[in-house]
């Protein structure tokens, strides 16, 4: 079978390239080795925040403007609620790497945004209990998306355009003819294509060897606890929060489809190897872990447990993405390792993806700061 381009793991970035290309009149084939979606990978448990006052470098800002706009044309396409705005905090010490991050992004990019104390905070937003010497950036456009149903989204509109998607077919290997060509091999089949793109998430390693030392997969557990006022931790009066504190660096959203309030660890216990031995199921040090944040800075959020998940991160050394394509194959494109903050822009790498897969490969997308040389020569043959 002949396609134009083949998309290898249709979970959130692959998924969202798929339909940037079907809808560009590409002939895509989708190629899944699990479910779609499935609770393996990455984007699985409910919601992801997006957040403009980046902390993580100014230079993403306009890739998520691009984003939101992407977000709001796949749920008027699907039809489906993807995007629910709450606002963002991004907390922790003034002088700290969050705060002045989150508080660069916001100036160099001129977000409307307040800086509060954590008094005033919890004026505002009566379940946090911030440090008292913590300031917090609050910008209003924050809010999660909906990681799964947006999966479902992206796919049932890349079928809509054409695209074909195959679940439970992982591709085996894949190698580029003489004449150009990509031969993409699976248990089923044998397939031919102009172009790849690989989105295979923590998987990425298998695909593109030498990249396996520079995508480290982690694992990751996140907790929901039923609040003792619920009230308090619902969209309308939580924002989503990113807080660096003496504990380490977490993450947290309101109630969304699971009866109680979300939050993770970054870095979690630094569990790091190939994703089939990290462990998925959750234990007592996990829960104990997470309690003890939610404890000091959200007590009236550390009731009951509702669910523990692990899920799985893939970090390079810099914590920026990989994005580009593959340094020996022009016609193979590499996304995927997000480094645990790539959700909130699968809709405009989509968009990237497809730039990178179609006629001279070029992208109008500013991704200098994303492109794989400025990790070094890769170790051996790419
Ligand atoms: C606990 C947790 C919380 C997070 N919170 C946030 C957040 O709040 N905001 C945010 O922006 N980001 C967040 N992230 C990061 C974000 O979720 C990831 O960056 C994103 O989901 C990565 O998407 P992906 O498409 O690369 O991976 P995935 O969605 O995992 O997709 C990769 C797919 O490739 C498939 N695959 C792999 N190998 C093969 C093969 N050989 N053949 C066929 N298919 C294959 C896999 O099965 C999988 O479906 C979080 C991540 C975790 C784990």
């Amino acid at each position: 079978m002949t396609y134009d381009v083949i998309v290898v793991g249709i979970g959130g970035m692959g998924s969202a390239a798929a339909w940037r290309l079907a809808r560009r009149g590409v002939r895509v084939l989708g190629l899944e080795r699990y479910d779609i979606p499935h609770a393996m990978g990455s984007s699985h448990g409910v919601t992801r925040i997006i957040r403009l006052p980046y902390y993580e470098a100014p230079a993403y800002v306009p890739l998520l403007r691009r984003a939101y706009e992407l977000w709001r044309e796949i749920e008027a396409a699907s039809g489906r609620a993807l995007l629910v705005t709450t606002g963002s905090i991004d907390a922790g010490p003034e002088d700290g790497a969050l705060f002045q991050g989150a508080l660069a992004s916001a100036r160099v990019h001129d977000l409307p945004h307040e800086i509060l104390t954590a008094a005033q905070t919890t004026d505002r937003f009566p379940a946090y209990r911030l440090a008292p010497e913590a300031r917090a950036i609050y910008q209003p456009d924050g809010g999660f998306i909906v990681s799964e149903r947006a999966i479902i989204a992206h796919v049932e509109a890349a079928q809509d355009a054409g695209a074909v998607i195959h679940a439970r077919e992982p591709v085996l290997e894949w190698g580029v003819r003489p004449d150009g060509t990509v031969r993409v091999v699976t248990p089923a089949r044998v397939y031919e294509a102009e172009r790849l793109v690989l989105t295979a998430g923590a998987w990425i390693g298998d695909l593109v060897a030498p990249l396996a030392p520079l995508a480290i997969p982690e694992r990751q557990v996140l907790a929901w606890l039923q609040p003792s006022e619920p009230a308090l931790f619902r969209p309308n009066r939580f924002p989503v929060f990113n807080l660096e504190v003496e504990e380490g660096r977490y993450y947290g959203l309101p109630i969304y489809d699971v009866p109680g309030f979300k939050f993770g660890r970054f870095h979690h216990r630094g569990e790091t190897g190939r994703p089939e031995m990290l462990r998925q199921e959750p234990d007592v040090e996990d829960e104990r872990l997470l309690r003890q944040f939610a404890a000091r800075y959200f007590p009236a959020g550390n009731g009951a447990l509702m669910a523990l998940r692990s899920c799985l991160f893939t970090n390079t050394p810099d914590e920026h993405f990989i994005l580009d394509h593959h340094p020996l194959h022009p016609q193979v494109v590499i996304a995927s390792p997000c480094s645990g903050h790539g959700y909130k822009f699968c809709s405009v790498i989509g968009e990237i993806l497809a730039d990178l897969a179609t006629g001279d490969g070029t992208t109008r997308h500013d991704i200098g700061f994303l492109r794989l040389s400025r990790l070094g020569p890769p170790a051996g043959q790419v």
